[in-house]
Order: C-alpha cells, then sequence, then structure tokens
C-alpha cells in the first residue's frame, strides 16, 4: 500500500505567507495525482512538503499507512524528477542512475540490475556510457527519470518536469510518462502549468488555487465544465 494522505495541510512560511491553507486529499494506491493551478497557488509547497524539503506547519502527511511529518526525506521512499535535470556531468549515464543506490549501500549486481533495466524502459541502454552533455534534452530528462525509477520507491513525485523541453519534445514525453506510469504502476504526484499534461495523465486532477483546494476529480469531469 502506497497511498498518500494529506490532512489538514497547512504551511505558513517564516516571514508570514500562507502559502497553504487547509489540504485535505488522498492519492491512491496506483493513482497519478497532477496538481495544477495558477503560479504561485501553492503547487511547489505542497510538492516540497510530501518530500520532505519543507516543514509542515500544521496537519499531517501520511505516506503508506505512516505519518512523514518528521521523517527525513531520504526514508520517506520517494523518488523526485525536477525540470532541471541536475545530472552529475562528470559520470556516466549508467553511474548518475547508480549513484543513489550505491550511497545506500546496495550490493553491485542489484545495482547492474536496476540499471539496466530502467535502461531499457527509457530507451536508453545505448547511452549507458556517455556523459549527459552528449545527450539530448529528451535523453537528459530520460536520465533524469532513470535515476527515480531505479529507486523503485513507494511515491514519485515530480515538479514540472518538462517545462524546460522544447514543444515537440514534451508532447513525446508525455506520451513516455503515460506508458511508464501504465507499466510501473506507481503512486504519483505530479505538477504543471500545461493543460494537455493534466488531462493525458491525470487519474485524479487537483486545481489549486490561493493555497487551497478549487477543484478534485477526473479531468474530463473538470475540463468539460464551462
Ligand atoms: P506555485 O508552485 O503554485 O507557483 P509556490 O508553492 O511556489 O506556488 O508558492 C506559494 C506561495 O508561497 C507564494 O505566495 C510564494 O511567494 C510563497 N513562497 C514560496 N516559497 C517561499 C519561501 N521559501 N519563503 C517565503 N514564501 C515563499
Ligand atoms: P566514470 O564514468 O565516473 O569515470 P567509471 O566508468 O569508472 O565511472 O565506472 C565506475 C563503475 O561503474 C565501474 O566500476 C563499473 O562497474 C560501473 N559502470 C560504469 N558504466 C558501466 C556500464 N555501462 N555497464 C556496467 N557497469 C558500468
Amino acid at each position: 500500500m502506497s497511498n498518500v494522505v494529506l490532512r489538514d495541510v497547512k504551511k505558513t512560511y517564516p516571514g508570514g505567507v500562507d502559502a497553504i491553507k487547509g489540504i485535505d486529499f488522498e492519492v491512491g494506491d496506483g493513482q497519478f495525482c497532477v496538481l495544477v493551478g495558477p503560479s504561485g497557488c501553492g503547487k511547489s509547497t505542497l510538492l516540497r512538503m510530501v518530500a520532505g524539503l519543507e516543514t509542515v506547519t500544521s496537519g499531517e502527511i501520511d505516506i503508506g499507512g505512516r505519518v512523514v511529518n518528521q521523517i527525513e526525506p531520504a526514508d520517506r521512499d520517494i523518488a523526485m524528477v525536477f525540470q532541471n535535470y541536475a545530472l552529475y556531468p562528470h559520470m556516466s549515464v549508467y553511474n548518475n542512475m547508480a549513484y543513489g543506490l550505491r550511497n545506500r549501500g546496495m550490493p553491485r549486481p542489484e545495482i547492474d540490475v536496476r540499471v539496466r533495466e530502467a535502461a531499457q524502459i527509457l530507451e536508453i541502454t545505448p547511452m549507458l556510457d556517455r556523459k549527459p552533455r552528449q545527450l539530448s534534452g529528451g535523453q537528459r530528462q530520460r536520465v533524469a527519470m532513470g535515476r527515480a525509477i531505479v529507486r523503485q520507491p513507494k511515491v514519485f513525485l515530480f515538479d514540472e518536469p518538462l517545462s524546460n523541453l522544447d514543444a515537440k519534445l514534451r508532447v513525446a514525453m508525455r506520451v513516455e510518462i503515460r506508458k511508464l506510469q501504465r507499466r510501473l504502476k506507481t503512486t504519483s504526484i505530479y505538477v504543471t502549468h500545461d493543460q494537455m499534461e493534466a488531462m493525458t495523465l491525470a487519474d485524479i486532477l487537483v486545481v489549486m488555487n490561493g493555497g487551497q483546494v478549487e477543484q478534485i476529480g477526473k479531468p474530463l469531469d473538470i475540463y468539460k465544465k464551462p
């Protein structure tokens, strides 16, 4: 079980900005949840709280039946994909994907199986020995996703992962992420500005405004409304 439950979650930044004003929702096991809403509505703050990169002012965040408010990011069993891929430029693709697992002391043969499997899913096997600068933007974003996949986390968190790509690549990667989701069925929370991404990817769509949930439901139910 790896659902994510938010119970009356609030965030006030030092200085007094009420970024999140009491949010409740659940992302079911294996569901893909997309967060949308205008700039400044609190999407990134909410995602970062689930990741443990930002403290929770009050309320509870629960991952797989466990309250994680006080649990360090590394121990939450989540993996996050960012818009700036933040790959290590001096390391090969293989090592970029293996790095986090090595740090956790995973035995080499198991790391090798995971890296190769992820590379195969993402179709980057021929690039394993290259450095990031020898890859296209789309390939780099695949490596960034590979780094998340090899962890086999309970939950994926995506912070506008495609927003730095050009329009054509964005469409292609959107389709890739959808395929990936069908295959891996990992519970996911995905922040985006892009309505097409939200429509394509979301099992459950959360529309935020002013630090609150404005609407929640299936994308077709939300976007068909005038
Ligand atoms: P979004 O991701 O939807 O654009 P954010 O979560 O980044 O929204 O921001 C929500 C609100 O919190 C905004 O008013 C923003 O200015 C404020 N905010 C974000 N980060 C910080 C911070 N580190 N310190 C103070 N205020 C912040
Ligand atoms: P760097 O590219 O940072 O110099 P290396 O190429 O020396 O790193 O690789 C470090 C370790 O990672 C090696 O011991 C090797 O086992 C493993 N490794 C790197 N690339 C591959 C690959 N394509 N296939 C299998 N193992 C690899």
